[in-house]
């Protein structure tokens, strides 16, 4: 087996200068077990680490890297804007034109505002919904994750309907208590809350398709209903398309399930974005209905900033990764892809006899280890019935055969222009015998810490 040496001596360096060894949780393998990989470059659909092993990503940065690591392209746009100065404090071209991008491509958003992460754009977005609307209290569905804003790391409490208690100490009640959790996909929940609570509520905030627990796509009308709920009692609705804007479509989830069922209420009020509009660099953004964008600092009241916002590196790499998603036709390639691995992963656990349900969002998708219910998973319920010993063993083995899947077994698997058929040669080959992994796992005690899935 390859040496791990140098990770290892970097994760136990890592863990006495930064708690857990990590900047974000996920990274730490705790759901899996083992050394985190420290990467030292990567190139195409190819990460290399400091130990110079080899490895076919399925992370992609959780999403920005559509074009693969370190396109030519977007390189050569990095490097040129990086030579003109890297931040100003001032406004400069590359805002207007991202922002423009933006706008032009998903037609409900008619003003944007950008920002760093898509925590800040959740957050910012929650806090113009409430301004706007005067109101205070937030819905946000179980198993849904908006980065880790205070009012969004929120669990439901018992019963239905119920206010939220904090998912983190360090949140207070009343920074959660103005949050109410729904069961994603349950009309009646939503509903009721609606009919208890409609006029204090100041927005729902959804995953235009889930894909923090996994995928798990609205059934249909749900995201409808939110909607019509909303729009009658006042509400704004956020759809927040961090991981899926200009991931599954141009248009992102919004042109991808409006071509296909249309929004007959019409669209969301509000959208996030991040990831691949970042290109792999911080760069994120909230926007919506111009006269609701209209009430933030300075054409209105809401206050909203940031020192880096809008980074002239950042969004030179934003605008150079749209404009070739463009170009290349990536949506196509990347829908090709995930058509040839999912059955071949399938085929691969079913033929070891695990459990599993494989769901999708146009190219992404994620494999969870149960059969849901009915062999559909709809909900974070659903989701959490997965065996994580199984997954684990399957990691590891995908690992060990220069596979590197998402550490947590409710993260989706992120394909890239880079993922040629030859690259996809080398995922399917590790199938076989990670599923025999898995297999001999399957229901054991899991040896991984338990793993709450969608806190990334
Ligand atoms: C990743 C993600 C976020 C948070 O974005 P960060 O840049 O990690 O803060 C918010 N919402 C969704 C849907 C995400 O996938």
């Amino acid at each position: 087996m390859s040496t791990t040496a140098r990770s290892q001596d970097l994760f136990a360096r890592a863990q006495r200068v930064t708690p857990g060894g990590v900047n974000s949780p996920v990274r730490a393998f705790q759901a899996v077990g083992g050394t985190p990989r420290f990467i030292h470059s990567a190139k195409g659909a190819i990460l290399t680490d400091v130990d110079g092993n080899e490895y076919v990503d399925m992370i992609g940065s959780w999403g920005p890297m559509i074009l693969g690591h370190a396109h030519p392209q977007v390189l050569d746009a990095v490097q040129r804007a990086a030579a003109r100065g890297f931040s100003f404090g001032t406004p400069g071209e590359n805002e207007v034109v991202l922002a423009e991008e933006i706008v032009a491509r998903v037609a409900p958003v008619e003003q944007v505002r950008l920002v760093n992460s898509g925590t800040e754009a959740t957050m910012s977005a929650i806090r113009l919904a409430r301004g706007f609307t005067g109101r205070s209290k937030i819905v946000k569905f179980a198993g849904c994750y908006h980065g880790h804003v205070d009012a969004l790391l929120a669990a439901a409490g018992s019963g239905l309907a119920t206010f939220a208690l904090p998912d983190s100490p360090g949140v207070t009640g009343a920074e959660s208590g103005d949050t109410i959790v729904v069961d994603y996909n349950d009309q009646d929940a939503l509903r009721a809350v609606f009919a208890e609570h409609g006029p204090q509520i100041a927005a729902v905030i959804t995953e235009a398709c889930p894909g923090n627990m996994g995928i798990v796509p609205p059934l249909d009308g749900f995201t409808q209903l939110i909607r019509r709920l909303t729009r009658e009692a006042g509400a704004l609705m956020i759809s927040d398309e961090v991981m899926t804007g200009f991931r599954v479509s141009d248009t992102g989830w919004y042109g991808y399930e409006s071509a296909r069922d249309g929004y007959p209420d019409g669209p969301a009020d509000l959208f996030t974005f991040g990831k691949v509009m970042g290109g792999g660099f911080p760069a994120a953004a909230f926007g919506g209905r111009a006269d609701v964008m209209g009430h933030l600092a300075p054409a209105g009241p809401v206050y909203q900033a940031g020192t880096l916002s809008g980074n002239p590196v950042a969004t030179a790499a934003g605008i150079e990764t749209l404009r070739l998603t463009r170009e290349t036709d990536v949506y196509t390639h990347l829908e090709a892809a995930a058509d040839r691995l999912r059955p071949e992963i399938s085929a691969a656990l079913s033929a070891a006899g695990v459990a599993h349900t494989i769901q999708s969002a146009g190219s992404m998708f994620s494999v969870f280890f149960t059969r849901g219910t009915d062999g559909r998973v709809r909900n974070y319920e659903d989701a959490r019935g997965q065996d994580s010993a199984a997954y684990s063993a399957f990691f590891t083995s995908m690992l060990e055969s220069g596979v590197h899947l998402p550490p947590s077994a409710f993260e989706v698997w992120f394909l890239s222009l880079a993922h040629t058929p030859e690259v996809l040669d080398r995922v399917v080959e590790a199938l076989p015998k990670a599923a025999r992994a898995a297999a001999a796992a399957q229901g054991s005690a899991a040896s991984a810490t338990a793993d709450r899935g969608g806190l990334a």
